[in-house]
């Protein structure tokens, strides 16, 4: 079986990997910048299902965590994955309360958070000012992921058993046959011929699909994640930290430490829109964080490129091979560094096996038809 990988994403990239370690599945892979130029570089790279809804999209994510250690000690980089819990915090009475009926909630779907008393906080995260704090939860399943070196390892294994990597090399096409299948990829440097196509394209899968007559909607979803210079740890004992609002145009703020010193900070949720990539909003991101937590300040910061989250319109992932053209595989999604470890897995199994993976049942391209 010959498979053609559209994007050299964390999502691709994971697919290759798993296609590449079955016996008789050629994989080539095609990109047409440079492995995770995409989404996955602008990342926050943080594992949760804190706020996934519904059930089935919750367990999904969740069940994909839980993978993420064996996932990374596989690829050979083990410290690309830490997870030492997320830790948020809420300032109003309306947050507390907002934040423990959450916590309800997920408890009441098994999901290992809980409500934790400020001073349990403090013992946690002696750096915290915690005067303002009125909840704080705490859940120890979350973590993040070195995501460019969990890209790079996966393509280098799947290289190892045979895969092709064409960096540099934009998808232009799809060739069909008279009965409808894709017989190859047209790519700026020549057609690569194959047997089953999976586009993991990032924002461009839309585009790619269509050209199959595939049609999946995808609202613009832009996103900032700014960085500081290298600064000594920061955090005692937690990989995330959720601080709140400081008024109504000070959204609250989530922020990790990289194993090099930097730390990334983001506003709102995982899903919140931004595109303001200026030096005074990276400041103002910045000073949000050190007002909780003062060894932040001194730190410089950095603004970075606004980064497109993958989404399609109901904000659930796009999964499946798709009725209209059976030898396409669709793999679009929000969340993928999360997703990453369970997806690649469940459409190895679908692409190369034939099963039709009863979790996957909710993200067929066909709910938009
Ligand atoms: C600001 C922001 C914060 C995020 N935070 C989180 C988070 O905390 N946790 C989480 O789990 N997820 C998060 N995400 C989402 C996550 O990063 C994405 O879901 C994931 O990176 C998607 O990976 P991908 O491989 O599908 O897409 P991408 O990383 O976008 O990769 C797609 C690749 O396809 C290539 N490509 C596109 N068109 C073509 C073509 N025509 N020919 C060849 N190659 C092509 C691109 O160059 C790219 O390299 C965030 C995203 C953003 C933008």
């Amino acid at each position: 079986m010959r498979v053609a990988v559209i994007g050299a994403g964390i999502i691709g990239a994971s697919i290759a990997y798993n296609l590449a370690r079955r016996p008789g599945v050629e994989v080539t892979v095609i990109e047409k910048e440079r492995p995770g130029a995409g989404a996955s570089s602008h990342s926050f790279a943080w594992t949760n299902a804190f706020d996934k809804e519904p059930l089935h999209y919750h367990t999904l994510n969740r069940d994909s965590m839980e993978l993420w250690h064996r996932y990374a000690h596989g690829l050979g980089v083990a410290d690309a994955f830490e997870c030492r819990g997320r830790l948020q915090l809420e300032n109003t009475a309306e947050g507390a309360e907002v934040l423990r009926a959450r916590v309800r909630r997920l408890q009441s779907w098994g999901y290992r958070c809980r409500v934790m008393e400020i001073g349990e906080v403090s013992a946690l995260e002696p750096g915290l000012v915690t005067d303002s704090f009125t909840a704080a939860s705490y859940s120890a399943v979350e973590g993040h992921v070195d995501v460019p070196r969990v890209i790079e390892a996966c393509l280098r294994l799947a290289q190892d058993r045979g895969a092709e990597v064409l960096t540099g090399r934009a998808v232009t096409g799809l060739q069909r046959s008279d009965n409808g299948k894709i017989d190859a990829v047209e790519t700026t440097g020549g057609s690569v011929a194959c047997d089953v196509v999976a586009v993991a394209g990032g924002t461009s899968t839309p585009e790619l699909a269509a050209h199959a007559g595939v049609l999946i909607p995808q609202p613009e979803s832009p996103g900032i994640v700014i960085r500081t210079d290298p600064r000594p740890p920061l955090l005692a004992s937690v990989s995330v930290l959720h601080l709140p609002a400081l008024g109504p145009d000070r959204a609250d703020v989530h922020l990790r430490q990289t194993k090099d010193g930097v730390v990334q900070i983001g506003q709102g949720t995982q899903e919140s829109l931004n595109e303001d990539d200026s030096q005074a909003h990276a400041d103002d991101l910045l000073d949000r964080g050190a007002r909780y937590f003062p060894a932040l300040k001194g730190a410089t910061a950095l603004p970075q490129p606004v980064g497109y989250r993958p989404m399609p319109a109901d904000g659930l992932p796009v999964l499946g091979f798709a009725k209209s053209a059976r030898n396409l595989y669709i793999a679009l999604m929000h969340s993928g560094v999360t997703l990453a470890p369970l997806v690649s897995e469940l459409a190895t199994l679908e692409i190369v096996d034939g099963a039709q993976v009863e979790a996957l049942a909710p993200y067929r391209v066909e709910r938009f038809s």
